[in-house]
């Protein structure tokens, strides 16, 4: 039998929060419970906001809650060249497009074109004009060859039809693992998301699902947060030939206002508390575990 495997992958772009503390420890509880192992993926491939000091942090915090997870961890931003190679086939098979519009034009072409009905992604972001799907393949080679910046974007409704299978997924009904039920996949709900930006050559997206099926994670579980962002990584797994791993998204850690914690809530962080005389076993209480 293979080794179920479930994996914790914070973004070293600021400190770990009592959020990320219980992602952490419920997958740790949910590996142990299942008789697999536990892998930490330092996500860094934003290398302009992601810092060696922020990772340390991590690990130390992720010591102190007694954490325990599998050797070497993998570091995002040294594998730009196998995300490279996977974009390149995208890039081939023609699913990917380069976008020029900068923030500020796609803001005034939406609102020249009407406006207030403009389709929104599920995170209230306005979805990406079609203008550059439909440039001519000379017009795009001139701008690149012209220097303009641009990222790369896939083209969602060509990637759907692509696809015959079904895009759903399993996901766990709770945390005792005994139940799944299936979703379907809304990739489109987000539009033509970014795959590759300029000099990195990956998004979150295709790094996460490269990453997922290269480290075979079986099981992934996080917040719900990325409970619909599940749709674009499956529609990519599909694209790619990649194995499908089983989800469990996560109830969030709210603040004292209700909402979701951020990196910038100082109180929330897992140092702060640390150092306000907080044990492990407090943190564990805090978070319902
Ligand atoms: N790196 C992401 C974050 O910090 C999590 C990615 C995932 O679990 O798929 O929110």
């Amino acid at each position: 039998m293979t080794l179920l495997t479930f994996r914790f992958a914070p973004s070293p772009n600021g400190e770990l929060h009592l959020g990320h503390a219980y992602s952490a420890l419920l997958n740790q509880q949910m590996a142990e419970q299942a008789g697999g192992q536990l892998l930490l993926r330092i996500e860094d491939i934003d290398i302009t906001r992601c810092t060696p000091q922020f990772e340390a942090g991590i690990f130390r915090d992720l010591e102190w809650l007694g954490l325990n997870w599998e050797r070497p961890v993998r570091r995002q931003s040294e594998h730009f060249a196998e995300y490279q190679a996977v974009l390149d086939r995208l890039i081939a098979e023609e699913l990917v497009y380069p976008a020029f519009m900068s923030r500020g034009e796609i803001r005034a072409f939406i609102a020249e074109t009407g406006g207030r009905d403009w389709p929104r992604d599920p995170d209230g972001v306005p979805l990406y004009p079609p203008l550059d799907k439909a440039l001519p393949a000379r017009e795009r080679k001139r701008r690149i060859a012209d220097n303009m910046p641009f990222a790369w974007r896939l083209d969602v409704e060509a990637a759907v039809a692509r696809v015959p299978g079904s895009l759903s997924w399993a996901e766990f009904t709770d945390e005792t693992m005994s139940a799944t039920r299936a979703i379907e996949a809304q990739p489109q709900a987000w539009g033509d998301v970014i795959i590759a930006r300029r000099g990195i050559p990956t998004s979150y997206h295709l790094a996460v699902v490269v990453d997922d099926a290269l480290q075979n994670v079986s099981h992934v579980v996080r917040g719900q947060d990325l409970d619909s962002a599940t749709g674009v990584q499956r529609l990519l797994q599909e694209l790619l030939g990649l194995p499908r791993p089983r989800y469990f998204h996560h109830r969030l850690i709210l603040g004292p206002d209700g909402r979701k914690l951020s990196k910038s809530f100082k109180d929330t962080g897992l140092a702060a508390l640390r150092e306000a005389g907080m044990s492990p076993h407090d943190i564990r209480r805090l978070v319902g575990l």
